[in-house]
């Protein structure tokens, strides 16, 4: 059960559950996705799988705010609500795919029931997930940490301004052979 959540992306409730400071990145040397914990007494992040070692900078992380990204490490990031889409997108699936069996039935109720139930349970979700900080450039998000307001919300000229730095460099990422 807690496995077929996280595969829905809906690991965000273990974030509920536990408020620690994290990071969840996508290791630069083989891509292997990295979630770890970290505090401003951290010096380094390692991988797991290929034991690649990212070195953090001291002015990354003060208290448990994060000032840049400790991966790349740029100063761009963003505020997000930190909703799985794949769980929204399934949701309203449900939804409409609900009421029009409800509606094939010529069951009133039922056809709106499911509607507004799904749309609830959407809103109620979305309104009890927290916040998680994203950098426009490796993609590393960060939950649990102070004050992430002060980065600011999404900004479409960031974030085209990081993807074509890296359409420019497609050979950015070497992969390991193993
Ligand atoms: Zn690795
Ligand atoms: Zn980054």
């Amino acid at each position: 059960m807690a496995q077929g959540l996280q595969l829905l992306g809906f690991d965000s409730l273990s974030f509920m559950k536990s408020c620690s400071v994290n990071i969840t990145y996508a290791c630069p040397a083989c891509d292997t996705p990295i979630r770890t914990e970290f505090d401003s007494e951290t010096s380094e992040l390692a991988c797991k799988h290929c034991d690649k070692k990212i070195a953090i900078a001291n002015d990354a992380v003060v208290g448990i705010q994060v000032g840049k990204c400790l991966v790349c490490p740029s100063k761009d990031l963003f505020l997000r609500k930190d909703f799985p889409q794949r769980v929204g997108v399934a949701l309203v699936g449900i939804g409409i795919l609900g009421s029009s069996v409800a509606w094939y039935y010529t069951n009133l109720p039922w056809t709106f029931g499911i509607l507004f139930a799904t749309a609830l349970i959407d809103v109620l979700l979305y309104t009890l997930v927290g916040d998680a900080l994203m950098c426009y450039r490796c993609h590393s998000q960060y939950r649990g940490v102070a004050e992430m307001e002060s980065h600011g919300q999404f900004e479409l000229e960031i974030h085209e301004k990081y993807r074509q730095i890296e359409a420019r460099m497609p050979a950015a990422k070497p992969h390991e052979t193993t």
